[in-house]
């Protein structure tokens, strides 16, 4: 491990003062990054903790939730108000990682973790790989790809995000607070993570040094006809081949309002934007859950391990739809 200090900061201005520092980086629990750190992936001269800023779930006068960055990902997923109203966020929290993992990853770090494409880690192994270094290119596009991208991937980056938590908040429509040396801003979730294009190394919109501060969780009226499905190798610890998280609002027998995401296809939590323009005013039967999946994964580009991903995602967005449909919410 390559030597560095670490500071633990007080409040948001000691955060932002010590992750001022070129090379340095803020530390949740550590879950992700201390790996990394290991491998000597990333080599930050500086840890700033933030866990000692802002863990708490702030419900608002307008039924919206304001969830601190440094929440524990237990604590948001047991909290009453996200259990009745967005059980969605629960669900996908839960089916990540360990008890022990989620106790200690925070809101801001869960959002914040970096691929799990084997060749990214295989930095001793020689692999090649152009989000470490950028330009050497990607061993993954014609490698075992089976955990890779299907959709919004360019040649030089096929990898997918792995986070679960993310799936909900992009279904949710959830807003991220930031905070930098020229002040605050929010962004849409949908917004935070970037497509690799050819710059597969930037991931996220953050400016450097910037702290994410908060996440806000928009009142969603039919928030809690919502639910999470996780497709995976073995039931308990494995990242997502396949996730859909999806929100759904009836009027009678026709789709009012609609909202899904999913999970293990892209390099970012993938907002079916496509499915939900074509469900919504139409009958909540079998055959328009089924076209509204196909209409979503009509772009899908798959590589030469993981074709399967594209009937499994058409199957699992219309099989979570259908069970929607059944929730009593
Ligand atoms: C064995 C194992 C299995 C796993 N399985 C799953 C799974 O199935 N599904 C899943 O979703 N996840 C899984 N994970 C990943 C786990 O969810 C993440 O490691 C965790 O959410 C990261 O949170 P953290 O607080 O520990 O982040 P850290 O490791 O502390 O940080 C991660 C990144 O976030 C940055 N960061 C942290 N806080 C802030 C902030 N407030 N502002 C700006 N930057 C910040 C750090 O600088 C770092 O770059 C697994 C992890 C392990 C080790
Ligand atoms: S898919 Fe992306 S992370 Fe994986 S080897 Fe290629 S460039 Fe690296």
């Amino acid at each position: 491990m390559t030597p560095f200090t670490y500071g633990r900061a007080q409040n948001v201005d000691d955060a932002l003062e010590l992750g001022a520092r070129p090379g340095a980086k803020y530390l949740g629990g550590g879950t992700n990054l201390v790996d990394l750190m290991r491998e000597t992936i990333e080599r930050p001269v500086a840890l700033v903790d933030v866990t000692q800023l802002d863990h708490e779930i702030e419900e608002r006068a307008d039924g919206s939730l304001l969830i601190g960055a440094a929440t524990r990902n237990t604590a948001l997923a047991s909290h009453p108000a996200v259990r009745a109203r967005y059980p969605v966020l629960a669900r996908a929290i839960t089916a990540g990682a360990s008890a022990q993992i989620r106790n200690m990853a925070t809101v801001g770090g869960n959002m914040l973790q970096r691929t799990r494409c084997a060749y990214f880690y295989d930095d001793d192994g020689g692999s090649r790989c152009n989000k470490r270094h950028p330009g050497q290119g990607c061993d993954a596009a014609e490698g075992i790809n089976r955990y890779h991208a299907i959709l919004g991937a360019s040649p030089s980056c096929v990898a997918t995000h792995p986070s679960d938590m993310c799936v909900a908040l992009a279904a949710l429509g959830a807003v991220v607070h930031l905070r930098n040396a020229e002040g605050e801003r929010a962004l849409p979730f949908t917004d935070l993570h970037r497509l690799p294009g050819d710059q597969p190394e930037l991931e996220t919109q953050l400016w450097p040094g910037e702290l994410i501060t908060a996440v806000e969780l928009p009142a969603l009226a039919f928030g809690a006809r919502s639910t999470y499905r996780k497709v995976r190798d073995r039931a308990s610890y494995a990242f997502a081949l396949v996730s859909v998280a999806a929100a759904l609002e009836l009027d009678g027998d026709t789709v009012k309002d609609v909202r899904i995401a999913l999970g293990g296809v892209a390099h970012k939590p993938w907002r079916a934007w496509k499915a939900e323009d074509a469900l919504r005013g139409q009958p909540a039967t079998a055959e328009a859950f089924r076209a509204a999946a196909q209409a979503e994964l009509a772009q899908a580009q798959p590589l030469r391990h993981n074709g399967f991903k594209v009937e499994l995602a058409r199957r699992t967005i219309a099989a979570v739809l259908a069970e929607l449909k059944e929730m009593k919410a």
